[in-house]
């Protein structure tokens, strides 16, 4: 069936429950981005998932590129993670106690990633962030940090500056309720420009505890990184001092098994995971250096903690979507299919006269509606945010569901399949016909 002759989806159903969840909760979501402010109208209300599909209340069904914000990267609601979560809740969601499943876990992050030596799970990627900043700053006994514009690492206070994302969607700057003190030690350099970040060092001599980026910027839309940018912090925080922090949350596992700082060959000091490492179950990480990570409580005095830290449910998830991933060619595929993608996406694009720039690493990837090359925030912010919220709705009314704002990366996971991908092309060229 050509794309042309698709009826169009309605949305009673979700409409119904999103008027009534906005009584109940703040904008009626549990997360901002979820609400569909920036590209405009209702969101959808998600009623299965299962594969590369969701399927709303309505039961229209749609090729997903979101993945739960990537954490279903082996495909949503895979039969294997689910039987394995079911046999381990029949012994308790929780223990509040070590259990085996934390050493395996534990095991596979280490094996997997160059710069992990040891390992604290938390229960999200803000609470990993919140705990890697402690530890960067008891580590070095320095209070300073330099984070970059558009880069996201959870919505702790002193991260919340120039924090992409939902923060730059809702085009605040940062928050209100945030002390200025909390953030007086956040400095913003540029991404993919050393310079702003040496003259930062420069400014702030013997000061700065950690330089923290996303090594591929997912929070901004989706930015790659040059090669030499990477290296180049690598050598200026090791000539400094200071702790070089790489915030894979999103990337982690994603872009390669090891991360983007196996995609890249640049190894941090220390390393925050998440989305991926819980298999759609709440988990986070940081991970580093024995030396630094012997500073966190019990074995040292850095302190941090969880109730729910480690439960067994996550930590079952987690390893049985890392055992897919370790296999051979996952990665490649992964690549090939985002490119696959983008490629399809950029042609279509350019048959009907629209600027686009795209590109991709891994299982991620992203475009934007303007000519590029997109090195950074700043030229993020020249794409058309109207003409992405046109094209939004148009192919989400056609069955493809996209993140609901040009700041956020896509995901591939390994359940699409090319028949999946060609399907989107189709329906995206007709989409850009239109628009
Ligand atoms: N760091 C990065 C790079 C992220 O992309 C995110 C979430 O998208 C976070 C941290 C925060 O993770 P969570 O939403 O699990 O708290």
């Amino acid at each position: 069936m050509s794309a042309v002759e698709t009826e169009l989806y309605t949305f009673e159903k979700s409409e119904e429950i999103f008027a009534a969840a906005k009584e109940l909760m703040p904008g009626g979501v549990s997360s901002p981005v979820r609400a569909f402010k920036s590209v405009g109208g209702n969101p959808v209300v998600f009623d299965r998932v299962k594969g590369a599909y969701a399927w709303d209340v309505d039961d229209n069904k749609y090729i997903d590129y979101v993945g739960t914000w990537g954490p279903a990267i082996i495909g949503h609601a895979d039969d294997e993670v689910l039987d394995a979560v079911k046999a381990t809740m029949d012994k308790g969601c929780s223990f509040g106690a070590p259990c085996l499943l934390e050493n395996q876990l534990a095991q596979k992050v280490i094996d997997a990633v160059p710069s992990v030596e040891m390992v604290r799970f938390t229960n999200s990627g803000t609470e990993a962030c919140m705990g890697m900043i402690r530890l960067v700053r008891a580590y070095t006994q320095r209070e300073k940090v330099i984070k970059f514009e558009g880069c996201y690492h959870g919505h702790a206070d002193s991260f919340l500056v120039q924090a992409g994302s939902g923060v730059a969607t809702l085009g605040l700057p940062d928050s209100p309720g945030v002390p200025a003190s909390a953030t007086a030690a956040t400095l913003c350099a540029q991404y993919n420009d050393i310079e702003s970040v040496k003259k930062i060092f420069e400014d702030n001599k013997d000061e700065i505890a950690a330089v923290i980026l996303e090594p591929v910027v997912g929070n901004s839309g989706f930015i790659k990184p040059d090669k030499e940018f990477l290296e180049a912090l690598r050598e200026i925080t090791t000539e400094n001092g200071s702790v070089l922090v790489f915030d894979e949350v999103m990337t982690g596992f994603r872009v390669a098994y090891g991360g983007a700082q196996e995609y890249f060959g640049v190894t941090p000091d220390v390393t925050t995971m998440g989305k991926v490492i819980g298999g759609g179950l709440p988990v986070g990480a940081y991970g580093g250096k024995r030396e630094i990570m012997e500073l966190v409580a019990p074995a040292g005095p850095m302190y941090q903690a969880g109730t729910l830290s480690g439960n067994p449910l996550a930590m079952t998830a987690g390893i049985k979507t890392m055992e897919r991933l370790e296999q051979p060619g996952v990665h490649e595929e992964l690549e090939r299919k985002s490119k696959m993608l983008i490629d399809g996406i950029v042609a279509a694009a350019e048959k009907h006269g629209h600027e686009i720039s795209a590109d991709c690493a891994g299982g991620m990837f992203g475009w934007y509606f303007t000519k590029g090359p997109v090195k950074n925030f700043q030229d993020a912010t020249k794409a058309d945010p109207e003409k992405f919220g046109k094209w939004h709705r148009m192919m989400l009314e056609r069955g493809v569901y996209l993140a609901p704002s040009m700041y956020e990366a896509g995901f591939m996971s390994m359940a699409h399949t090319e028949e999946d991908i060609k399907r989107t092309i189709e329906i995206a060229d007709e989409v850009l016909s239109q628009l």
